[in-house]
């Protein structure tokens, strides 16, 4: 079994985040939520216990001043996922600039910035997980998701990266790119659309974010020394790369 780790996991509060946090906390670990949503997230603290802090990922500044005082109140971050995201869905030739943006900032720039905050104290430290969650769109682009699509495909170039750059160090990077999972994002989409979705995927059904949630915890654990760099689909055979 793994030592007890402090993992953070953004966008902790609710859907693949949240049951992540729960995986990691049933591995033993203390799990730290951050999110940009503060009632979500104080509701949640307060029903699970976990330590949350409200962290604009999109923000370098704010992601150094918060993760400092995790680290002051908590303890060193170990296990690093980087789970929150947003779309802003659109034709390309329709989207505004700033729909372009918003989700390069929070889906590719978020990443950075935590990992270009967190990752100097797990190099110190010789030893750190850092798990990022793309998307199967970002792997096979998908229709009215061209900022979405850009932002997840660069987390795969990102990750493969970093894990070069600091496996030397103990620090193991590595993404995972989930198909169709139901939470509030899928939620959202139209009835007929989830519906045709749902009939192209081999094993029969949606993804739930425990499928998710349970590829993390492993890939967290300190026995996966040797897993870096890797793209992790997790779609029930609809996109296979
Ligand atoms: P979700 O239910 O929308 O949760 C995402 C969380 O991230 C929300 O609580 C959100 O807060 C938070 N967040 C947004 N912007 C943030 C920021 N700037 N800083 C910190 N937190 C922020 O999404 P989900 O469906 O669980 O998806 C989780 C991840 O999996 C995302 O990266 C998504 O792209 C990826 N994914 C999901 C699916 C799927 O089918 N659901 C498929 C492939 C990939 P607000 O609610 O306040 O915005």
């Amino acid at each position: 079994m793994s030592e007890q780790r402090i993992a953070m996991v953004t966008g902790g509060a609710r859907g693949i985040g949240a049951a992540i946090a729960d995986a990691l906390e049933r591995d033993g670990h203390k799990v730290v939520i951050v999110d940009v949503d503060e009632a979500k997230l104080a509701e949640v603290s307060q029903a699970t216990g976990r330590p949350g802090y409200r962290m604009d990922i999109s923000d370098f500044d704010d992601v150094t001043e918060v993760v400092g005082r995790i680290e002051s109140e908590v303890g060193p971050i170990s296990i690093l996922v980087n789970n929150a995201g947003i779309t802003r869905d659109g034709f390309m030739h329709k989207m505004k600039p700033e729909n372009w943006q918003a989700v390069i900032n929070v889906n590719l720039t978020g990443a950075f910035n935590t990992c270009r905050v967190i990752a100097p104290g797990m190099r110190e430290r010789g030893h750190g997980r850092i798990i990022n969650i793309s998307s199967m769109n970002g792997q096979r682009g998908q229709f009215g998701q061209c900022n979405y699509a850009a932002a997840k495909a660069g987390l795969l170039g990102f990750t493969r990266s970093i894990a070069q750059e600091l496996a030397g160090k103990g620090v193991t990077s590595n993404v995972v790119c989930p198909g169709f999972i139901k939470t509030d994002m899928t939620a959202a989409m139209p009835e007929d659309i989830l519906k045709a979705e749902q009939a192209k995927i081999p094993v029969g059904r949606l993804g739930e974010p425990t499928d998710i949630a349970d590829m993390v915890a492993f890939l967290a654990r300190d026995e996966t020394s040797f897993i870096n760099g890797v793209t992790f689909s997790v779609n029930g055979g609809q996109y296979m790369d």
